[in-house]
């Protein structure tokens, strides 16, 4: 790719032609790739962008969506994690204060900075002295970098956010971390990825990975085998036996964790609030989200498919209880919900741990290595997916070397320490007055730019969420959805924030979806059936098709 290109914030073509000229490729072509990865959720986004960047020829195949897995399915939280001060992981959190800070400046559009407050009632395991003690620790190993925490007394904390029960209220702590896009971070990493050269496969699972070191065979569902000199597995919570082998038993414990959305009017927290669990030993988030507001999550041992983990009326109703505990003010009633969304996580087992319970394991990473040489890469965080990327293709590269040929250039250093994600002049104060592009910034970064002046469709799908219909030709034609579920569900989050999970648009979104992909009525029924499904497995909410347009 020419350097202007990788220049241009709009991401290169990413539709239905280019899918055909790869698949075209790799069955006449047969390329042996100095990379495959396996899975496009975060970690294998992060691992492709850095050895793309690095200047190695890399493949990722992603059995279903970019971002399908767990990678869509977070808190949506750029965090430290407070909660791991108490299980003595200064390192992770150290890292991960690290990387947030890294990612405020690489993707300042997708990573928000916010005040979070936790609040401590009596009986709470955690009072504020914990509290006052807790966030020094996370201040000084964020080495002090911006606005440090805040101790309010109950008084102060209710001016802060007046809907918090005044009953029992000790004070809280104020102190920052940031909300992100989970899918949308994970595309923005894989379209610069491709910007820097690397392909992406979706819809094809990997179902074997054969040969000796350096000699890899990756084969696909459908026959296809793929040449490949290193292999890596970033399949999170699908990393077991089937693609690791023996190494695979036993590795992951896997914790399920649901989130609930309601309206914003029903919940109108004015900061995301951290709120404690007693009982569970855990903390929750209550997350403003536009005119919506976010709660969860859940952790709970979970064992099954992990693409299909569902949401119970259990699961609704432990984080209803929790909330309705510290917000009585809230109209948190099963009626409220306006969708949900559930996901597991991927937790490595620690070898030879007294005990299995999932609030307790660590969110660290680890590069497993099966015995013909091919590498996994499991567990850690949203967060820290730079971090772990940049350890693993630091790996791949050393085992590349032992054969590279001295005709071609060796391999970069990483880089991906204070590359911008998204190219270009970041918009200023004046530019964000328009409303379109207020509304297209927070996905779409400098790119909003070119996107507003297409002058195509700039309505909003639905009156009072701020996605509009050109993002809509946009991602068909550069964000690689080949579903209409991959459009509402992970390139705007339709599924989860609108009341009907998108069912009002989603005739026209696959109309035009179908058409350039050069289909028939038939494949739009067959997108709108595909859409139902996926929409029950994950909410469980079934949207009707009088609903439809
Ligand atoms: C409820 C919950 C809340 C969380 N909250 C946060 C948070 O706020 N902040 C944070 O930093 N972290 C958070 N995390 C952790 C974070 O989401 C995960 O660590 C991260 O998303 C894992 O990414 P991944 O790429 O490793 O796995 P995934 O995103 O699961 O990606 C794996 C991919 O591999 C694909 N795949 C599987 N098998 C195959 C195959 N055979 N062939 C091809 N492809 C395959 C899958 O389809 C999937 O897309 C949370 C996790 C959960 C569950």
């Amino acid at each position: 790719m020419s350097a202007s290109a990788q220049d241009d914030p709009t991401p290169p073509p990413w539709g239905a032609r280019e899918r055909r000229s790869l698949l075209q490729r790799l069955t006449s072509e047969r390329p042996t790739w100095d990379l495959v990865v396996v899975g496009a959720g975060i970690t294998g986004a992060g691992i492709a962008r850095d050895a793309a960047l690095r200047g190695l020829s890399v493949l990722v195949i992603e059995a279903q969506d970019v971002a399908f897995g767990t990678s869509s399915r977070s808190t949506r939280l750029i965090h430290g994690g407070v909660r791991y001060l108490e299980q003595r992981e200064f390192g992770l959190v150290y890292e991960a204060l690290r990387e947030r800070a890294r990612l405020y400046e690489a993707a300042p559009h997708l990573v928000r900075p916010a005040r979070f407050l936790f609040p401590a009632y009596r009986g709470d395991r955690l009072g504020p002295w914990m509290l006052r003690l807790g966030l020094t620790l996370y201040d000084t190993l964020n080495f002090h970098r911006g606005q440090g925490h805040d101790y309010l007394d109950p008084e102060a904390t209710r001016i802060a956010e007046p809907m918090l029960r005044a009953e029992g209220l000790r004070g809280a702590v104020q102190y920052e971390d940031a909300v992100t896009d989970d899918a949308r971070l994970t595309l923005a990493i894989l379209s610069d990825a491709r910007r820097h050269g690397a392909e992406v496969l979706t819809y094809a699972k990997v179902t074997g990975i054969a040969g000796p070191r350096g000699e890899h065979v990756v084969t696909l569902e459908d026959g296809t085998s793929i040449a490949a000199k290193v292999v890596t597995i970033a399949a999170g919570p699908w990393t077991g036996p089937a693609l690791l082998g023996a190494r695979g038993e036993g590795l992951l414990s896997l914790s399920k964790g649901t989130h609930i959305v309601v309206r914003s009017v029903d919940a109108p927290v004015r900061q995301p609030l951290v709120i404690q669990a007693p009982e569970q030993r855990r903390i929750l988030f209550v997350v403003p989200w536009g005119t919506r507001t976010y709660l969860g999550t859940t952790d709970t041992a979970y064992e099954g498919d992990p693409g299909a983990s569902g949401v119970t009326t259990e699961d609704e109703d432990e984080i209803l209880d929790i909330t309705r505990r510290v917000l009585p003010g809230a109209r948190l009633d099963r009626d409220a919900i306006v969708s949900t969304w559930s996901g597991v996580r991927p937790l490595v087992r620690a070898e030879g741990a007294a005990s299995d319970d999932t609030v307790e394991l660590s969110r660290k990473h680890r590069i497993v290595e099966r015995d013909d040489g091919v590498l996994a890469i499991v567990g850690g965080k949203l967060t820290t997916y730079r971090a772990m990327s940049e350890d693993i293709v630091d790996d791949v590269v050393a085992r590349l070397l032992v054969t590279w040929p001295q005709s071609r250039p060796r391999p970069a250093a990483c880089s991906t320490h204070t590359r911008p994600l998204v190219p270009g002049l970041p918009l200023d104060a004046h530019e964000l007055e328009d409303p379109l592009l207020a509304d297209l910034v927070p996905r779409h970064g400098a790119a909003a730019r070119a996107l507003a002046q297409t002058g195509r469709g700039t309505e909003r799908l639905v009156d009072d969420l701020p996605y509009r219909w050109c993002e809509v030709d946009h991602a068909i034609a550069h964000e690689g959805v080949c579903h209409v579920i991959d459009l509402v569900r992970r390139r705007l989050p339709l599924v989860l924030t609108d009341r009907d999970q998108g069912a009002g648009v989603v005739r026209e979104v696959a109309m035009r979806l179908v058409e350039a992909g050069g289909g028939t009525q038939v494949d739009i029924d067959a997108e709108l059936e595909r859409y139902r499904h996926e929409v029950h497995v994950e909410t469980g909410r079934t949207p009707g098709v009088d609903a439809l347009r």
